[in-house]
């Protein structure tokens, strides 16, 4: 990640990726033009870089020349494009090809098209390395399209925030979203995730998910999903992936401001740590660390019958379907650590003690991340 200004942006486009792009168009379009040769027009300032690398890797004789237009103003494109420098040589005739870094609203295009419009070249193409559909507002046919990108503020490989950004030889993406802390605390049933989440979620200020006590209050006000998961939970059998998954994404969306999450019975499965990474990512954010209790079985099997007789949970009660719920946990679910370990983001801690000395211990290990 790199800091321009105020402004945060996350690597989006390798400088290999550009290079293997541009060596394509450098073909694509010396083959259309043929014998010709043709004059290659970049627009400046953005894209120096593009124009540079394309004409050493066209294959002909060409010519290059500039003209140099203003339109952004920070991260937003203004509809007042100022004409700098304009065409300082006779096209009459000539195979014009416009060498753009990148087209978003079209505004810039439209300044060129303008430029040529008395011009009596042979034919004008328009060539872009990058372009976003999603802000082209204009009807102007692009002939040669490097990469579609969504709409999203970009800098490097030429293109700038307020000046900076321009030097850099890969092109990184904007973050949008402030920094998040993002912890899963992890261990078997009846370790003490709830009742340590309740102490943590305040003093860090984060969401707390527990998706069991989503499932249970959907069972609560009988809703499709609490049915569904009704028939899993009461066996103490997971219920299946994409069912917890849907339901987790949409938690995470309801808070949308969060500073973080205490995620708390989830992920259970590789499937469900996969899509809780492409979900951080879209966040541009990421699981900082995984937390576990660590409890021994015959500890647990004590703590959750004592706390059936005050829970009125089924999966409380009876204690083989708190061994199943514990096989269940070191069948399907201690895999996670594995998972976290290899980011070098598991974090054990022992789970036995008073709960404000769990807590402290807790606390140590997200104050050192
Ligand atoms: P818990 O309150 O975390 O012990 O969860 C109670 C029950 O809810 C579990 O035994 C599962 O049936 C179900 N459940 C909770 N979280 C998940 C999950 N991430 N994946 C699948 N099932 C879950």
């Amino acid at each position: 990640m790199i800091k321009l200004h105020d402004k945060y942006f996350k690597p989006f486009i390798s400088a290999k990726e550009i290079d293997d792009v541009i060596q394509r168009l450098a073909i694509e379009i010396a083959e259309d033009v043929g014998d010709e040769i043709p004059v290659f027009v970049g627009i400046l300032n953005g894209s120096f870089m593009v124009v540079s690398d394309f004409v050493k890797k066209y294959p002909k004789p060409c010519e290059v020349t500039f003209i140099k237009l203003a339109s952004y103003e920070g991260v937003k494109s203004t509809e007042d494009i100022q004409r700098l420098i304009g065409l300082t040589q006779d096209l009459t005739g000539r195979t014009v090809v416009i060498l753009e870094d990148i087209i978003d609203t079209g505004n810039t295009l439209a300044e060129v098209h303008r430029i040529f419009e008395n011009e009596k070249v042979k034919s004008l193409k328009i060539a872009t390395l990058f372009y976003k559909p999603e802000a082209y507002k204009k009807d102007y046919k692009l002939h040669y399209v490097g990469i579609e990108i969504p709409n999203k503020f970009i800098v490097g490989f030429g293109l700038d925030y307020s000046g900076l950004g321009r030097n850099l030889p890969e092109i990184y993406q904007i973050k949008e979203t402030q920094h998040m802390t993002n912890l899963v605390l992890f261990g078997p049933p009846g370790a003490g995730k709830g009742t340590q989440a309740d102490f943590l979620k305040e003093k860090y200020n984060l969401v707390h998910i527990s998706t069991g006590d989503v499932f249970r209050y959907n069972i609560k006000n009988e809703t499709a999903l609490g049915m569904l998961a009704k028939s899993y939970m009461d066996k103490g059998e997971l219920v299946p992936d994409q069912v917890t998954i849907d339901m987790l994404n949409a938690e995470v969306e309801k808070n949308a401001g969060a500073k973080g999450f205490i995620f708390d019975g989830f992920p259970r499965t590789n499937a469900q740590a996969e899509s809780l990474d492409k979900l951080m990512d879209s966040k541009d954010s990421q699981i900082d660390a995984m937390i576990a209790l660590e409890v021994d079985d015959e500890i647990l099997v004590e703590r959750l019958l004592s706390r059936g007789k005050t829970s009125g949970r089924v999966d409380d009660a009876d204690e083989s379907i708190i061994r199943n719920r514990i096989a269940e946990y070191y069948d399907k679910t201690a895999i996670l650590k594995d998972f976290y370990s290899a980011q070098n983001k598991y974090f054990g801690v022992d789970g036995v003690g008073s709960i404000e000395e769990i807590t402290v211990r807790l606390s140590s290990v997200i104050d050192e991340l």
